[in-house]
C-alpha cells in the first residue's frame, strides 16, 4: 500500500474555488503561501461543476486550479467529488434518494442525498471517480486521494426496498439458513419466526420495541453496505493509480460506521474533529478522537483533515474558539500523532448552509482578522516542528471500544438508557488526568502490548473477546471492568448464569441483579479506607466469591454488599466496578489499578494535557495547558526541543504549550506540576 508522505507536516484546508470567481484564485494561492499552506483538499463538493449534465464532463476549471496550486507550491488531496450528487442525478434516478425509518424518501436541496445500495448512484459515482483519477492521477500536485466525504454523516441507514434486498443478501451470507437467522434473532419471542427470506425486513418503524438482534444486525449491515460503496471507488483508484495513497475523513465516535473495519481500507487514517469550544473540556473531547484515530491503524501517524479555525455553524449556539485555543488543539493533535493540520475551510462562504462556519480566510479581510493571524502564524510555526513526524505515541493503557457493543447497547428496552460516550468520556478523562497515554482497542485485538485495559461499559462481549481478556489477565495484565459489561454475546443474547456470564471466574465476582437509579438519585459507597463517596445512575447486586471487596454500598437494599472488587487471577488482576462513582473516586480507583500494573503516572492540575511520544533515540514531552489557571511544571532532565537549552521548569498560562526532549528512560514519575498560584514564593 502506498504511504502518505508530504515531506513535511501538512497544513491547509478544504479548498472550494468553485464558490469564487477566477480573480480570487490567485489571491488565494498568495495567501496560502503566506500561511504556510502546503496541502489543500480540493473538489469535495464539485460533482455538479465537473459533470453538469449526465455524462458531460467539464474539467477545464479544475485543470486550471490544479496547475495554479502546483505553481504556488501547494499540493493537493484531490476528492473523487462523489459526496454530494447533483440535482439531475437525484431527479433522474428517484430510487437513489434515501428513505428514513418512517418510510419518507428524502428530497433534493442539501447534501449526501444517496442510498448506498442504489445501482445508479454507485455506477455514476464510480464513473466520476474513474474520470477524476484518469485525468489527474499523474498530475504533479496530487499527493493523496480523498474518497467521497464524511460517509454516514447524515445518512448512515437507508430503509428503502433496495437496501432491504441487500440486507437479506448480507443475512444469507452471515447465517446461511433461515433456521440460523431465527435462532440468532430469537424469533421464538413475540411470534416473529420467519418462514421465507422475503419476509425479512429492515427494522422500519414498528408498533413497539423492534427485535434488538435484528436491530444490531441492521447496524452491522448498514456500516458494511456503505463500506462496500467506499470499496467500489477504492478499487478504481487502486487500479488506475496504485502509487497514490488514499483516505477518507472519519468523524471520530460516529455512531453509524465501524471505523475499526473501515480504517483497514485506507493508507492513512484521517479525521474531522469539532469539539465544542463552549463545552466543559474541548481538549478532552478532541483528545479522545485523536487517540481513537491513531488507534484505528495500530499507532500509525494520521491526518487531522478538518477542524474549525473558530466557530462552527451547526450547534444551536456556536461559540468561537477563544484566542490561542485553535493553536493549542492543533498542537495536541500533533502530540497525539497527527502528521498534519487541515481546516474546513480555506475561504469562508458568503452563501449556503455553511456561510457562518469559520475558515482560514474569513468574511473580514485577512489584515483585520484575529482568526487569520492565528492560522497564518500556526502555519509558519509548524515548519520548525517537522521532526514530530518521526515520533510514535505508545500507550500502556487502553480503553476497549467496539461499535457492535455500542449498537447493541443502543437498542430499545434495556434496564435503563445508558448512553455510552459519556461513560467512556468519564473514564478517559480520569486516565488522562494521570498523564498516561491512552489507546482505544478493539475487543478482539492483541492486548499483549498493554499493562492495563479498561472496559467502561462493554455491554456486548463475544466469546473470543472474553477469551482474549482472560488470557490478558492470566498473563499479568490488569483489567478494569465497569458496570453492565459482558452481558450479551455477539447475537445480543444474554449469557445466563449471572453477569458477566463469560468472565465471572476472572473477576471472582458476579452480578445477580441491576438496580439503575432515577435521574438525580444518589447512593453512597464506603471504601476500604473509610471514605464515603456518592454514586449515581447505576448500581448492581454484586457478589464477591473469591474477590477482595474494595468498596461496599452504604445505602438502599444493597447496603453492606460489594460495590467494587479486585481479584487476583493468574498473574494479573481484574477489577470490577458495579456503579458510577464521581470523578474523584473513579480517578482514585483507576490510579490504583494502573499503578499496580506498573504504569508510571503524574498528578496533573486541571486542564494540563501531557503526552509522551518516542523518537527512537529519546522521548518528547508535549505539555499543553487548557486549564483556567497558570501552572508550573518541573521536569528535571528536560531540554527545550526547539532550542536545545535545559528547561527544568516551565510555567504555562492558559493555551500555552511547551515541547521538551527527555531521555529515553524518562518516566512520568519525574514530572511534578501544580497551579502556579499554589507554589510558595
Ligand atoms: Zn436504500
Amino acid at each position: 500500500m502506498p504511504h502518505f508522505d508530504l515531506g513535511a507536516l501538512a497544513y491547509g484546508a478544504d479548498y472550494n474555488p468553485e464558490q469564487w470567481p477566477r480573480e480570487v484564485w490567485r489571491e488565494d494561492v498568495r495567501l496560502m503561501q503566506e500561511a504556510g499552506v502546503n496541502l489543500v483538499s480540493l473538489g469535495i463538493f464539485s460533482w455538479a461543476q465537473l459533470e453538469p449534465r449526465e455524462g458531460e464532463f467539464e474539467f477545464g476549471w479544475l485543470d486550471e486550479i490544479m496547475d495554479l496550486l502546483h505553481e504556488g507550491g501547494v499540493r493537493v488531496n484531490l476528492a473523487t467529488a462523489t459526496a454530494s450528487p447533483p440535482p439531475w442525478l437525484s431527479l433522474a434516478y428517484p430510487d437513489s434518494r434515501p428513505v428514513t425509518v418512517d418510510g419518507v424518501r428524502l428530497e433534493v436541496g442539501a447534501r449526501q442525498l444517496y442510498c448506498p445500495s442504489d445501482p445508479h448512484y454507485r455506477a455514476l459515482s464510480v464513473r466520476l471517480a474513474r474520470a477524476v483519477a484518469g485525468r489527474y492521477g499523474t498530475h504533479p500536485a496530487l499527493r493523496l486521494w480523498h474518497v467521497n466525504n464524511e460517509y454516514g454523516c447524515h445518512i448512515d441507514q437507508c430503509y428503502c426496498a433496495q437496501c432491504a434486498a441487500r440486507f437479506r443478501e448480507w443475512l444469507r451470507a452471515r447465517y446461511g439458513s433461515l433456521d440460523e437467522l431465527n435462532r440468532a434473532w430469537g424469533t421464538a419471542f413475540w411470534s416473529q419466526r420467519y418462514g421465507d427470506w422475503a419476509e425479512v425486513q429492515p427494522p422500519r418503524r414498528a408498533p413497539s420495541f423492534p427485535n434488538p438482534s435484528q436491530g444490531l444486525d441492521w447496524r452491522r449491515f448498514s456500516s458494511d453496505n456503505i463500506l462496500e460503496l467506499h470499496r467500489a471507488e477504492v478499487e478504481v483508484l487502486r487500479a488506475l493509480t496504485p502509487d497514490v495513497p488514499l483516505t477518507t475523513n472519519f468523524l471520530g465516535f460516529l455512531p453509524g460506521l465501524d471505523y475499526f473495519r473501515w480504517a483497514q481500507e485506507e493508507d492513512v487514517a484521517a479525521v474531522d474533529v469539532y469539539p465544542d469550544p463552549a463545552g466543559m473540556a474541548p481538549h478532552l473531547e478532541a483528545g479522545m478522537v485523536f487517540d481513537l484515530t491513531r488507534s484505528l491503524r495500530a499507532g500509525q501517524r494520521w491526518l487531522l483533515m478538518e477542524q474549525a479555525t473558530s466557530a462552527v455553524n451547526w450547534r444551536e449556539r456556536n461559540a468561537p474558539k477563544r484566542p490561542g485555543l485553535m493553536r493549542a488543539l492543533s498542537l495536541q493533535a500533533l502530540a497525539r500523532g497527527a502528521d498534519g493540520i487541515q481546516f474546513f475551510q480555506w475561504r469562508q462562504s458568503v452563501a449556503g448552509a455553511e456561510k457562518y462556519h469559520s475558515a482560514m480566510v474569513g468574511h473580514v479581510p485577512p489584515e483585520r482578522s484575529r482568526v487569520w493571524r492565528e492560522a497564518r502564524d500556526l502555519g509558519q510555526e509548524l515548519k520548525a516542528l517537522d521532526f514530530l513526524r518521526g515520533a510514535r505515541v505508545k500507550a500502556d493503557v487502553a480503553i476497549m471500544f467496539d461499535w457492535h457493543s455500542w449498537w447493541a447497547l443502543s437498542q430499545a428496552s434495556q434496564p435503563a438508557v445508558t448512553p455510552l460516550l459519556p461513560v467512556v468520556g468519564a473514564w478517559y478523562a480520569a486516565l488522562r488526568s494521570l498523564g498516561v497515554n491512552v489507546d482505544f482497542v478493539h475487543p478482539e485485538a492483541d492486548l499483549s502490548g498493554y499493562r492495563a485495559v479498561a472496559l467502561p461499559q462493554q455491554y456486548l462481549l463475544t466469546p473470543d473477546a472474553a477469551q482474549g481478556l482472560r488470557a490478558f489477565v492470566q498473563g499479568g495484565g490488569t483489567l478494569v471492568m465497569g458496570p453492565y459489561s459482558g452481558v450479551v454475546d455477539g447475537d445480543d443474547h444474554v449469557v445466563p448464569g449471572g453477569y458477566p456470564g463469560l468472565l465471572q471466574d476472572v473477576l471472582g465476582a458476579w452480578v445477580e441483579e441491576w438496580a439503575p437509579l432515577q435521574t438525580g438519585e444518589e447512593r453512597e459507597v464506603r471504601w476500604a479506607d473509610g471514605r464515603v463517596t456518592p454514586v449515581t445512575e447505576w448500581t448492581e447486586v454484586l457478589h464477591a466469591d473469591s474477590a477482595e471487596v474494595l468498596a461496599s454500598y452504604e445505602t438502599d437494599f444493597i447496603a453492606g454488599q460489594p460495590a467494587v472488587t479486585r481479584h487476583a487471577f493468574g498473574q494479573g488482576y481484574a477489577y470490577y466496578l458495579s456503579t458510577r462513582p464521581d470523578a474523584a473516586a473513579l480517578t482514585d480507583l483507576l490510579r490504583g489499578a494502573v499503578q499496580g500494573a506498573g504504569v508510571a503516572i503524574a498528578e496533573l492540575p486541571d486542564g494540563l494535557d501531557v503526552t509522551l511520544s518516542d523518537t527512537g533515540d529519546g522521548r518528547l514531552l508535549h505539555l499543553i495547558h487548557f486549564g483556567p489557571q497558570a501552572v508550573t511544571v518541573q521536569v528535571p532532565r528536560a531540554v527545550d526541543a526547539l532550542s536545545g537549552q535545559p528547561r527544568a521548569s516551565v510555567t504555562l498560562h492558559p493555551t500555552d504549550a511547551a515541547l521538551l526532549r527527555v531521555p529515553v528512560d524518562f518516566s512520568l514519575r519525574e514530572l511534578t506540576a501544580r497551579a502556579a498560584a499554589s507554589i510558595p514564593t
